[in-house]
């Protein structure tokens, strides 16, 4: 399902999803996961992993986040990640951020939370009637783009 013509789905979620975001920082935060910014989270291909996100998330992050600070590319990297590894989207950033450390402590809780919070996720949107639109980021982004929601960054180099 795509967003309906006219619809804010990003003033729509923001709240809920803030609540949402909030509930699993608290049960993070019990974890104590220590993040020493490797920077790998945010370095897809490199680290063998991608970052899904539903259509509210990339709405969110969309329109809370500041521009861009790198080009976008076809799912290797984050586009906010800073040279220092630093996220420059950190309060709008999406669940499947939100629940990745590299710390050890957390390899055996990231399952649980994920799921936990994916499903809460998935029944906020079916009850609000959201699109879910489960996407790699930078499909996302790419969208974005070509509706003119955000500017398209510079290229590298
Ligand atoms: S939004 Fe932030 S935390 Fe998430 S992948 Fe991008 S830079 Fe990393």
């Amino acid at each position: 399902m795509t967003a309906e013509p006219g619809r804010d789905l990003a003033a729509e979620a923001r709240g809920p999803l803030a609540i949402l975001y909030k509930d699993l920082e608290g049960e993070v935060s019990e974890v104590g996961p220590v993040c020493q910014l490797s920077g790998r989270c945010c370095r897809f291909e490199e680290y063998g992993h991608t970052l899904f996100l539903s259509a509210p998330e990339a709405a969110v992050l969309i329109a809370d986040a500041p521009p861009p600070v790198r080009p976008l590319d076809e799912g290797l990297t984050c586009p906010w990640q800073d040279l220092q590894g630093r996220c420059t989207a950190r309060e709008a950033r999406p669940l499947g951020c939100r629940v990745y450390y590299c710390d050890p402590v957390f390899d055996e809780h990231a399952p649980r939370l994920t799921e936990h919070f994916l499903g809460r996720l998935k029944a906020l949107v079916d009850a609000e009637e959201w699109p879910w639109d489960y996407a790699p980021l930078h499909r996302h982004l790419r969208a974005a783009v070509e509706r003119g929601a955000i500017a398209a960054p510079p290229p590298a180099g």
